[in-house]
């Protein structure tokens, strides 16, 4: 783990934006305690959030600003919002206008995903119009901090968007046969259990492993992160850390490659997550956060037992050469059962190797051990579901995916059934006698 427990919670140093672990809904600080040499009896206080907190996705508590918002006098003009209302269902035929080229407060790809959604009478209207209905219903679901926190991220990434110079350009667009082994891609393209299980090993129930980058985009995105580093290095350029728990590293997102790792998650990690996770939303993964982390003597040595800001996370090894950092993993839980006892069938040690993957559920609990020589880095993509995380808020029990909450559950059982037996046999004998 980083050096100090102290240091690794809230945000990153230096940022001055205080919105990580506010904006995150659960878990309110990080706090990994000491060295995990049993990480079955450490404790998790609380879940290891992203800085940049893009898609976190609640809302936090800052006021609530709904119904109190001022629209300009231009607007008047267009048609009020509370006189057409949303479809259920999208229309699957239409063609999205681009917003792309607007100055908004929201993306532009969220006008474009609401448009499917208008009255087939606003449809037909100019784009301007579309985007005044859209942005009053927008509105009301965020907060002015929310709002301004987005803005300010907006800001940030823009300015290094606009000053850095990237290495190797091909890399921000999505080219599957140049970044995948070709079993990778053949198996998702199938699409189908048996095509995935033949590529994966399954170590421990809930952990896949399987072989995905080509070494030649390994070293590449090495170079890139290393050429990104130099540039904040030489223009001092006050960046964010990718989460709560990590003082090296860089968020992939802020430096533009946001579009590509969308494609990723979209077209390979979705549909993957579609078969092995579907009870923590992972058909609907809509939003990532995706980062490199490093790990050495000079970096982050180690990684304090966690769990994820994410539904589904991608783990994978870039490189480069390096001894110790294996992963462990304890069993799933949910947020009250964070902290509860690891069974013995939950343990796992897993030894990374470059260009292998591990993909698992982000309430998944783990850590890295000590890397004790050379540089080890990894590539991750935390997956996060909008839908899930709304639903989840309405729940209490989780025995879909917590360990815990399924051994109470069993237990309950076992005792209902134990009870009624008794009754029946006391019934027996009282009517013998
Ligand atoms: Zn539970």
């Amino acid at each position: 783990m980083s050096q100090d427990g102290a240091t690794a919670t809230g945000v990153a140093p230096g940022t001055g934006t205080a919105t990580a672990t506010a904006a995150a809904g659960v878990g309110q600080r990080t706090e990994p305690q000491p060295p995990a040499t049993r990480p079955s009896s450490s404790t998790i206080r609380g879940n290891v959030n992203s800085n940049n907190n893009n898609s976190s996705g609640s809302k936090n508590g800052q006021g609530n600003e709904n119904g109190a918002v001022v629209l300009p006098p231009s607007s008047q003009v267009f048609p009020a919002y509370t006189a057409h209302r949303l479809r259920l269902n999208p229309n699957a035929d239409h063609k999205p206008d681009s917003y792309e080229d607007m100055q908004l407060v929201f993306s532009p790809l969220l006008f474009s995903s609401l448009e499917r959604y208008l009255p087939s009478t606003l449809l037909k209207s100019p784009r301007e119009s579309k985007f005044h209905y859209m942005n009053q219903i927008l509105l009301q679901y965020s907060t002015e901090s929310e709002r301004t926190r987005v803005q300010k991220h907006r800001e940030y990434r823009q300015k290094i968007i606009s000053n850095y110079q990237p290495l190797h350009r091909e890399l921000y667009t999505m080219h599957a046969s140049n970044f995948f082994v070709p079993s990778f891609i053949k198996a998702v393209n199938e699409n189908t259990e048996e095509s995935l299980r033949n590529i994966m090993s399954e170590p421990s129930p809930g952990i896949f492993a399987f072989e995905m980058l080509q070494p030649r985009f390994c070293e590449m995105l090495l170079a890139e992160v290393e050429n990104f580093e130099k540039w904040v290095h030489e223009t001092k350029f006050r960046i964010m850390r990718p989460n709560t728990m990590n003082k090296y590293g860089a968020v992939l997102d802020d430096f533009g490659m946001e579009t590509m790792l969308d494609k990723l998650m979209e077209e390979f990690i979705r549909p993957m997550s579609r078969v092995f996770f579907p009870e923590v939303g992972g058909s609907t993964l809509d939003t990532h956060h995706g980062f490199v982390v490093e790990y050495g003597m000079d970096r982050d040595v180690d990684l304090g037992f966690h769990v994820d800001d994410s539904e589904v996370t991608l783990n994978v090894c870039l490189g480069k050469q390096f001894s110790g950092g294996e992963l462990f993993f304890r069993g799933v839980r949910c947020e009250k059962h964070v902290n509860s006892e690891t069974q013995p069938e939950e343990i796992l040690d897993y030894s990374h190797v470059p260009g292998c993957a591990v993909l698992h559920r982000g309430r998944h609990r783990h850590g890295a051990r000590a890397t004790t020589s050379g540089h080890r880095i990894n590539l991750l993509l935390w997956c996060r579901s909008s839908v899930f995380r709304e639903l989840r808020k309405y729940q209490k029990d989780f025995s879909a995916w917590c360990t815990q909450c399924q051994r109470e559950k069993k237990e309950r059982q076992r005792q209902s059934v134990a009870a009624t037996k008794l009754e029946l046999l006391r019934r027996e004998g009282a009517a013998a006698s």
